[in-house]
């Protein structure tokens, strides 16, 4: 029997089935909007029902990782992202599991990749490492002695909001000088799109004869610089054996080993010895890790 998957993104919803053994059998791809071009709640809802009932009998189990912040104890939408209006409040388990009698898991979206990678990728080797992804935001993961650290309210490793910058720029959260409006991808594709005039993204930025332009240079070396920042006082915090960078962006094998020389610069004798790999799994993680935290409600109710 399989466990039927979702990863819901402000922009798209990964779904599939996964066999007990973390294989994926098959995995699709449908718009979070409706054809109106807008989210909400309800047609996010839908589709995920539509999913369930065109499986059904092909699982024992759904696992869902959603964007937004997540109960996990409960299966909750504590907060869910601006992308999709009315998702704040929604009772994902319960009203999945008191329909198809199944057991249902959601966390959000980075701690499921954060378990992918752990279980699957990166971090199979290791039971302590953090995991950072750099995208429009910058989100975190602490899996500590083989599980995830979740916090009093399902909200630890919010990297994003640690403050780099006292004062400083404003982030989407409101508040002034965060660690993403620094060190987020889009921190860098939002400088490099001022400075020519149109939006230029990262994947361009990366392109070789970009490369070549000073302004570009100088901007990359800046935001390493920024990324390394945060890294420096997480690793005097966690003093991490293993960190594991994702994101589209980390592909580039440059970026990993810049970042790694240059933190391994800033700290002292007993963070030296850390790892520095990028996330392994991409666009799989989140899928892997919502298959992951269903088996684990299905093994807990049996
Ligand atoms: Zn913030």
């Amino acid at each position: 029997m399989g466990i039927l998957v979702f990863d819901i993104g402000g922009t798209a919803i990964k779904y599939g089935l996964v066999s007990d053994s973390f294989e994926i059998i098959e995995s699709n791809e449908m718009p979070t909007a409706n054809e109106g071009g807008k989210a909400n709640a309800k047609t996010v809802l839908q589709n995920l029902d539509r999913v369930m009932t065109e499986y059904k009998g092909q699982y024992n189990a759904i696992g869902i990782s959603t964007a937004g912040q997540v109960d996990f104890e409960r299966g909750f939408i504590v907060y869910g992202t601006d992308n999709i209006p009315g998702f704040t409040g929604t009772d994902m388990r319960g009203i999945f599991e008191s329909k198809y009698g199944v057991p249902v898991a959601v966390d959000n979206d980075v701690n499921c990749a954060g378990l992918g990678e752990a279980h699957f990728g990166a971090g199979r080797s290791s039971d302590y490492f953090i995991c950072l992804t750099y995208g429009t935001g910058v989100g975190g993961a602490i899996y500590l002695n083989g599980d995830l650290l979740r916090g009093a309210k399902s909200a630890a490793g919010e990297f994003g909001h640690m403050v780099t910058h006292a004062g400083g720029a404003r982030c989407t959260c409101g508040r002034k000088g965060c660690y993403e409006a620094y060190a987020s991808c889009r921190a860098l594709t939002n400088r490099v799109s001022e400075h020519f005039g149109r939006y230029v993204s990262g994947r361009e930025i990366y392109e070789p004869q970009m490369l070549e332009d000073p302004f570009i240079k100088q901007a990359i070396s800046d935001w390493e610089d920024e990324i390394v920042n945060g890294l420096v006082s997480l690793s005097y915090i966690f003093n991490p054996p293993l960190i594991v960078l994702g994101g589209g962006i980390m592909s580039e094998e440059q970026l990993v080993n810049n970042i790694r020389k240059k933190l391994i610069e800033r700290v002292g004798i007993n963070y030296q010895s850390v790892q520095v790999e990028k996330a392994q799994l991409r666009n799989k993680a989140g899928m892997l890790g919502a298959a992951y935290i269903a088996k684990q409600r299905l093994d807990s109710l049996k």
